[in-house]
């Protein structure tokens, strides 16, 4: 099912308001002689009421209800196409105020419903399997174009009143690329007063951008953190993820271990099983001993068709043998389980059709 919306016309030269946190939106109010405690009132319109426009707000009066909407926008996202697919799954392709688009997916599992974001237009990381990465980086979100796609998603379920129960950074980019907007949504996100999902129900993943690994295990945020591995050793993976020759496998692998012991959280690697790449029995042998004494989870993604690489899927016995040499070796592992094939709700993939379109 394809449907679009009413769209209204973006402002580029505001603010978007859900950038800010609400501390800073008490400071802007007080700077513009109103009361500090309406910013509660407001986060409660923006993410508890959760308004399609500013004069919704009926408590505020309408002078600081015109302040408001001269500095900072409420809408910067339009719904360019929404897809639902057979199993549930509903695929959003938003579009900018300068636009660009983005694409975000909300996925049905029995834990809940999971909300994946885009934090980047684009991405620079050039991993060789990756459809997100095929135009380049265009620019960064800020944090409130990425805030905005969560309450999106949150307005949708609302007509069925379901909510957003945890939230993935696992869309289009490199989160830790574009890494204050990405901490300032996952503030926003998390905070009581505004859409209170807990840090525990979010989860962040990188490519492995070192230096960053070491900031975020010092934040000591209570996230739940995922490493994009797939392969168990250094020359595989810098042919598979040109981000390993800047940031090697040993020194990702201290970043990792300083992780651990510093949140005493385990981490998640991602795997991506590439046919006749890195799905070989001894890969799964040299992955485990890799990751021998590591508290962590590895999760296997068999291969998206990407037409424009050349990776072909690992026949279902093989996951399974790679799977179970994991687990033979005392390594914790799950397959990821495929969601919304129909409808292109893999990475990048809607964006990448669409871009694909536009340029014929
Ligand atoms: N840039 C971040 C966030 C992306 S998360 C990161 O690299 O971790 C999306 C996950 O899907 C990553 O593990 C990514 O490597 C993986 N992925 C990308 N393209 C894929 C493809 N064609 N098949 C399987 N996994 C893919």
């Amino acid at each position: 099912m394809n449907t679009t919306e009413t769209n209204t016309t973006l402002d580029m030269n505001k603010k978007s308001i859900y950038s800010l946190q609400l501390d800073e939106l008490k400071s802007w109010l007080t700077e513009n002689d109103e009361k500090p405690f309406r910013a509660e009132q407001i986060f409660d319109w923006l993410y508890k009421k959760r308004i399609t426009a500013f004069e919704d707000m009926s408590n505020v009066a309408k002078g600081l209800r015109d302040k408001i909407s001269e500095h900072f926008q409420l809408t910067t996202l339009n719904t360019a196409i929404q897809q639902t697919s057979a199993d549930g799954t509903i695929k959003f392709l938003f579009e900018l105020h300068d636009g660009y688009s983005i694409e975000t997916v909300l996925m049905r599992h029995d834990y809940g419903n999971s909300v994946c974001v885009t934090t980047q237009v684009g991405c620079r990381i050039g991993c060789t399997f990756c459809a997100s990465t095929l135009g380049g980086l265009k620019r960064h979100l800020e944090a409130g174009e990425i805030v905005a796609q969560v309450v999106k998603v949150q307005q949708t379920l609302d007509e069925t009143n379901e909510r957003v129960d945890s939230v993935v950074i696992m869309g289009i980019g490199e989160p830790f690329d574009n890494y204050d907007n990405m901490l300032s949504f996952l503030k926003i996100i998390n905070h009581e007063k505004a859409l209170n999902i807990g840090a525990r129900h979010i989860t962040v993943s990188t490519s492995g951008i070192v230096p960053k690994i070491y900031q975020f295990a010092d934040e000591q945020t209570q996230i739940n953190f995922a490493i994009s591995l797939h392969a168990p050793n250094t020359e595989l993976r810098s042919r598979l993820m040109p981000i390993n020759k800047a940031y090697k496998l040993d020194d990702l692998m201290k970043a990792v271990r300083y992780y651990i012991d510093k949140t005493g959280r385990r981490i998640s690697f991602e795997y991506g099983l590439f046919g006749g790449v890195n799905d070989s029995i001894e890969h799964a042998e040299e992955l485990a001993s890799l990751l021998k004494g590591i508290k962590c989870h590895v999760n296997l993604i068999p291969v998206n068709y990407v037409p424009e690489r050349d990776y072909v899927r690992t026949p279902r016995e093989k996951i399974f043998a790679f799977e179970k040499t994991l687990k033979n070796l005392g390594i914790n592992v799950t397959i990821r389980r495929e969601q919304g094939s129909d409808i292109d709700a893999a990475c990048g993939q809607l964006r990448a059709k669409e871009r694909k379109e536009e340029t014929r």
